[in-house]
């Protein structure tokens, strides 16, 4: 018996290969710590050998963790739990189940405990996980039992609802308001009968009084066998979501009646390149819809155009954008039309596109007027450039903007040096004040003004300019500038300067009427005094008879002198025209005589009688007689023909002389022409004149070398018999 109870117990063969086949490790110690057993499962379990054991075992376990000694004196032996290395290195849980052999010794049934006391350390980092996750959660979560008595409420429950948890759990009801109760049941009821999760929107009140709009999840809540125990609910208050949202469909239906609405076609297209959506503009524009533009891509655009615009939309997928391309392209009625195309690119508030739009906007129209514009602009232009006239736009301040090309052919200034300049730069002092005044008028009136001003040359000198301006007015009836047309009468002024320099000469005529006057006196009293010696001497009767003829002549010519005189005292009479021919042939007689001219008359030798002013047709006349007479140097024949005409009569003065060349036809009558040394140049364009005033008119034909024809027609006045 003693032998069976001691160490050697466990030599025995049958004993050993027991302990050695027991699933459960076993291990047995000396008082003095020494490793005296282990079986095949101790070895399996940790890795060491019986050997191996002893060798590492006073560190392998300290003392203090499995106290031998302590463990002999007591009774009762509860299971001891130690962590130790696996040999592999691996830390292993181990519970030893001591038992004292009924010789010194210590046996132990060692369990690994690893995996039970993970399985453990993991379940309550998951409650402790879950517990801070309802604690914390933004969510109201409530625990409800299956009869909707409340096993647990988050903290959250009052942020949002104001109430406290404890105040939920003895009124479960209390933050539904009226009238939803039933809602909340039905979905109570739901989710322990279905088993599966429902989301609802619902209304749910505040302690302040208020009703939010709030959203609940139901979720059933299982036991280990799978059964329904319990609702977990979370509640979420999504007033502002439900804010954001009302804000974002008004966006979209605004955003959406603007694509319905506008002119511009609109369509969508997605990241393959396939329409979404298209707007009604883009029929109106097109003709097609955009699905059957899709199709007719090939018809309607140049090929040019069609890859351009798939390779700016493949680009817009990829995040560039494009505007205003410009585009021509058949409608489905075949009329061409212009449109500019903008490409761009949609994205979400994640900057991911998402889509692409594409605006296209017609053009047609506007194209055609701005060529329309450019057209009417390109004839204006040519127009005013080659336009003898000055033109010039000024603004509102009087600055050039604009001046034609002609100032400087006209007035030698380069037109970009003159813009920028003020009008009154240029224009004469003296002629400033009367240009301010009319220039107020203009803006005042609207009147279209009209002066003459002196206008400085780029070579210094002034030229004068008849000058118009309109003011031309924005749509508010501003003067926004004015556009002057001017030009050169310098001419014209000079004419007016000649008409009265022949004022002068009438002048000076009348001073030599009052001369006239004084010589005919002292002509009466010769006259008598060598009638009376005539009578008493009769030696030298033909010096009395020339003297007397002589003195006679003096007398006719200064009386005419004196008639002639009288321009200005308008005295119209009717005159039978062939005296006043024979008054002025009487007159120029010696002159022509002088000149080896003589005198032929033909035609007419009845009374024709014209009403007129007989000295200025007098004047007429012995212009053109002298005319004819300075035309033959070495003498020749004036025929004077008078012939009636209907109602007009015609007298032409026929020469031989020199003839006019036909280019200077034009230059006759104009103020001062003359081929002669002491000519005024003159006496045509008084004589002009003067028939003008009578109604008629003048024709000159000439041949040269062979003559000139001066022929004057006038009406003819019938006198009642
Ligand atoms: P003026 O006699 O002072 O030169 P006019 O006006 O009378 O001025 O004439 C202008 C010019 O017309 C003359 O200088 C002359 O060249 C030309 N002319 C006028 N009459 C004749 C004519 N009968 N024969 C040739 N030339 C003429
Ligand atoms: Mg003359």
């Amino acid at each position: 018996m003693d032998f069976t109870m001691n160490r050697m117990f466990m030599q025995d063969e049958y004993f050993s290969a027991f302990l050695h086949a027991l699933p459960e490790a076993f291990l047995v110690l000396s008082e003095q710590r020494e490793v005296l057993y282990v079986n095949q499962a101790w070895t399996k379990m940790t890795g060491y050998t019986q050997e191996e054991l002893a060798r590492v075992f006073p560190m392998y376990i300290p003392e203090e963790k499995l106290h031998l000694y302590k463990l002999k004196q007591e009774k009762q032996h509860l299971p001891i739990e130690i962590s130790v290395m696996h040999k592999n290195g691996h830390p292993i849980i181990l519970l030893f189940r001591p038992f004292l052999l009924p010789w010194e010794d210590i046996g132990f049934v060692v369990k690994d405990i690893t995996k039970e006391r993970r399985i453990e350390q993991k379940l309550y980092e998951v409650k402790q996980q879950l517990h801070s996750f309802v604690q914390h959660s933004n969510d109201s979560i409530t625990l409800f039992a299956k009869d909707y008595s409340i096993i647990n409420v988050s903290k959250s429950f009052e942020s949002i609802t104001g109430f406290r948890p404890e105040e939920l759990i003895s009124d479960p009801n209390l933050v539904i308001p009226e009238g939803y109760v039933d809602q909340r049941k039905i979905h109570f009821k739901t989710v322990l009968e279905t088993g599966e999760t429902t989301m609802f929107r619902t209304k749910r009140r505040h302690k302040a009084g208020h009703s939010f709009d709030a959203s609940i999840t139901y979720s059933p809540i299982r036991n280990k066998a799978g059964e329904i125990i319990g609702v977990a609910s979370a509640m979420r208050n999504i007033a502002e979501k439900v804010r954001i949202e009302t804000q974002l469909w008004e966006a979209k239906e605004l955003l959406e009646s603007f694509v319905k609405s506008t002119t511009d076609a609109i369509v969508m297209l997605d990241l393959n390149g396939k329409i979404m959506s298209y707007n009604p503009a883009f029929k109106k524009i097109y003709g097609y819809t955009a699905f059957e533009v899709d199709q007719n891509i090939n018809q309607m655009f140049e090929p040019a155009y069609v890859d351009d615009l798939s390779d700016k939309i493949h680009r817009t997928i990829r995040g560039e954008s494009f505007h205003d391309i410009q585009v021509s392209c058949t409608r489905s009625d075949g009329q061409q039309i212009d449109v500019l195309c903008t490409c761009i690119p949609i994205r979400n508030n994640l900057g991911t596109i998402i889509a692409i739009a594409i605006i296209t906007k017609d053009v047609t129209e506007q194209k055609k007027t701005a060529e329309a514009l450019k057209d009417s602009e390109a004839k204006y232009r040519l127009i005013t450039e080659n336009m003898t006239d000055l033109i010039a736009i000024l603004d509102r301040r009087g600055t050039y903007t604009y001046v034609s090309p002609s100032f400087f052919t006209i007035l030698g200034y380069k037109p970009e040096s003159i813009i920028g300049l003020h009008y009154k730069d240029l224009v004469h002092t003296e002629d400033l004040p009367r240009l301010y005044t009319r220039r107020r008028k203009m803006i005042t009136h609207g009147s279209v003004m009209q002066m003459e001003i002196r206008y400085l040359c780029a070579t210094g000198e002034w030229m004068y300019l008849e000058a118009n301006g309109t003011p031309i007015r924005d749509e508010k009836g501003r003067v926004e500038h004015f556009v002057f047309v001017a030009r050169n009468i310098t001419e014209r002024k000079q004419a007016e300067e000649l008409l009265r320099n022949s004022d002068k000469l009438s002048m000076i005529g009348e001073l030599a009427a009052g001369v006239a006057h004084e010589i005919r006196n002292p002509l009466t009293a010769l006259r008598g005094f060598i009638q009376l010696l005539q009578a008493s001497e009769t030696k030298n009767k033909f010096y009395f008879d020339v003297m007397i003829t002589e003195l006679d002549r003096i007398n006719f010519i200064v009386s005419e002198l004196l008639v002639l005189s009288k321009p200005q005292v308008q005295h119209y009479k009717q005159t039978n025209v062939l005296h006043i021919i024979r008054d002025v042939i009487t007159l120029l007689e010696s002159q022509a005589l002088l000149h080896n001219v003589m005198f032929h008359i033909e035609g007419a030798t009845n009374e024709l009688t014209i009403t007129c002013e007989e000295n200025q047709i007098k004047q007429v006349f012995i212009n053109i007689v002298k005319n004819a007479i300075e035309a033959m140097p070495n003498g020749g024949t004036i025929t004077i023909d008078t012939t009636q005409e209907g109602n007009h009569i015609q007298i032409c003065f026929k020469d031989q002389g020199c003839g006019i060349p036909k280019e200077r036809f034009d230059k006759l009558g104009e103020p001062f022409y003359t081929t002669k040394d002491k000519g005024t140049g003159l006496g045509l364009m008084v004589s002009n004149k003067i028939i003008r005033d009578h109604h008629g008119h003048f024709t000159i034909d000439s041949v040269m070398d062979e003559g000139t024809t001066v022929c004057v027609h006038l009406p003819l006045t019938f006198i009642k018999q």
